[in-house]
């Protein structure tokens, strides 16, 4: 579905900008970036309203890059935000988007680090500067021509940096820079302070505001529970256990988190698949079909991808990643709760998404009631649940045609009926924990309680390991197909077990073996093309770790 791609390829930004966001995996520009990129690339001073997670960042990272000149080795553009963090978060952002495009260096500059090596990469020639304005000013301290050759600033966060007392440090800021510098300015709120810097500061600037209608959700239970980034999969897990549901789709916001959030699932035994951008046409309807005829029981997708999609035997949406704005969270709780029937809604929430949280209440009008994360028990009661459930229809007249049989093995065997009944629930069971102590010692990684929100400069404001581990995969050298196991570090394994046992099993040279890469929940192996099928069912019962390794070719469609 290449159409996708030309959400972002429609902006004019250079062919490398648009290249590095692709392989990112966003498939369309958000609504705030679609409205300030034309006007930061056409150099306008702009002034942008928009809740957290909406996608600023790349609203004013993209065209910055875009008109940056990489040749020049000098300061060209300066973000200031108000930690840490968060300028971590949005250097980090800045490298991503500048993946394809050489020469270009970005400096993150911040309080608790050494002043030296920062103001060295800054002389060096890094051509974006992302700082704290505390720290900024130190240096300026040291050197007052830092910024003088800087002509895009970007406050973002503007209110949080207001109300962290760095008003006179703004001030300092705005002298040492050249006057006809472009001015953008972010802010999820716009007070008297914010608006005054903008009339002092700001030459004739554009609003963009990213306004949320009122929408009404009918027939649909809503929830939302806390969780960390990192821990949204195994959050996901739980939750699975104990809710009843019939079909269910989950919204995640890239490509990749499709395919890894769908791999984690069909591990634990679900009937999943992902729905992304790039799954061919006649793909997805068969996926499509399947989620309604019952060959599959989940369906992770994209907001793109899951566009028309009318199923009305989904009874759940788990909203693993936050929607945008709110008219998209409505529109995908929407997906449930079809033909009057009625459909739960479930929502993560990092901490430094309760700001979007509560602009979705309001703009519902409904309270999104917090649950928490079923404990050993709920889960206990669940499976047993399910075991009554599929074991109650098989008791029928079994006692009289089999109630001999099992009279003759008992007293062969010499046990009584109940060890020998305890033997084969055993073995139905498939080794699955199904007392507390089991439980509780095979969830280690599901805390009972929700990650404590109020300290939002040290857990929030992490970039999250969600999105680092969803980094696009590096293109293939010729010759090579990239392979996946749905083994990773948390079987165990590291990249020389990975190696060891594809040389071993496989019988190949170490140069025909290209990267490995081991990831939490599986790991990727490239390997060489030809004759890779042979190679795929050599290595069939290879085991690494005492597990099976069942490598796959990659993204096949
Ligand atoms: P904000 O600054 O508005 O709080 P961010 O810029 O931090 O929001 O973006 C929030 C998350 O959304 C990040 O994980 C980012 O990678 C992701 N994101 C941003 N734009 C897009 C897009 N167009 N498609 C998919 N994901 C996106
Ligand atoms: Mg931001």
């Amino acid at each position: 579905m290449t159409q996708e791609i030309g959400g972002f390829a429609a902006l004019e930004l250079h062919p490398n900008i648009v290249a590095a966001v692709v392989a990112t995996g966003y498939e369309e520009p958000s609504a705030i970036q679609q409205q300030s990129i034309p006007i930061i690339l056409a150099g306008h001073d702009m002034i942008g309203q928009a809740q957290t997670g909406t996608g600023k960042t790349a609203a004013f990272a993209l065209p910055i890059l875009h008109r940056i000149d990489p040749s020049k080795r000098e300061p060209q553009a300066l973000i200031l935000a108000p930690t840490r963090e968060l300028a971590l978060q949005v250097a980090t952002a800045f490298e991503t988007y500048a993946k394809q495009m050489p020469g270009v260096t970005v400096v993150a500059v911040y309080g608790g680090a050494p002043m030296g090596p920062q103001l060295k990469a800054i002389r060096n020639g890094a051509q974006i500067v992302v700082a704290t304005p505390g720290r900024l000013c130190d240096h300026l301290r040291r050197d007052e021509k830092v910024l003088t050759t800087v002509n895009h600033l970007v406050l973002d966060e503007a209110d949080e940096m207001l109300k962290l007392g760095f008003m006179d440090d703004l001030e300092v800021i705005f002298k040492a820079m050249p006057e006809t510098r472009q001015t953008v300015l972010f802010s999820a709120t716009l007070p008297q302070s914010i608006r005054a810097i903008a009339e002092r500061h700001l030459r004739d600037p554009k609003h963009v505001k990213i306004q949320s209608k009122t929408q009404t959700v009918t027939a649909i239970e809503q929830a939302h529970l806390l969780v960390h980034a990192d821990q949204k999969t195994s959050a996901v897990l739980s939750l699975l256990e104990v809710e009843d549901f019939d079909a269910l789709i989950m919204f995640v916001r890239t490509k990749q988190a499709t395919l890894d959030l769908a791999s984690a699932l069909e591990a634990k035994g679900y009937k999943a698949a992902a729905l992304n951008g790039d799954i061919a046409q006649n793909q997805r309807e068969r996926v499509i079909e399947s989620l309604k005829d019952g060959r599959l029981d989940i369906v992770v997708a994209t907001d793109v991808a899951a566009r028309g999609l009318d199923v009305p035997r989904i009874t759940h949406v788990f909203n693993v990643d936050m929607p945008y704005d709110p008219e998209s969270y409505v529109h995908r709780i929407g997906r449930t709760g079809r033909a009057g029937r009625e459909g739960r809604a479930l929502l993560l929430v990092t901490p430094r998404e309760r700001r979007m949280l509560q602009v979705i209440e309001r703009v519902t009008g409904q309270k999104v009631a917090e649950v928490r994360l079923p404990d050993a028990q709920a889960v206990l009661d669940a499976r047993i649940k399910k075991l009554t459930n599929s074991l109650s229809p098989l008791v029928g007249d079994a006692e009289s045609t089999h109630g001999d049989l099992l009279d003759r093995l008992t007293a062969d065997i010499g046990c009584s009926p109940r060890a020998l009944a305890a033997a084969l629930l055993r073995k139905a069971t498939n080794g699955q924990a199904l007392t507390l102590a089991a439980i509780e010692k095979e969830r280690p990684l599901v805390p009972n309680n929700a990650p404590r929100g109020d300290r939002p400069e040290r857990s929030g404001d992490r970039p999250d390991r969600g999105d680092r581990e969803r980094r696009a995969p590096i293109p293939l050298a010729e010759g090579r197909a990239r392979c996946r196991t749905a083994l990773g570090a948390r079987d165990g394994i590291a990249a020389k077990n990975l190696l060891g046992a594809i040389l071993n099993e496989g019988g190949l040279a170490r140069e025909a073996i290209g990267r490995i890469q081991v990831r939490d929940s599986f790991s990727l192996v490239e390997l060489p093309e030809d004759g890779l099928e042979r190679l795929l069912t050599k290595l069939k019962d290879t085991r690494v770790a005492g597990k099976q390794l069942k490598l796959r070719r990659y993204r096949e469609d």
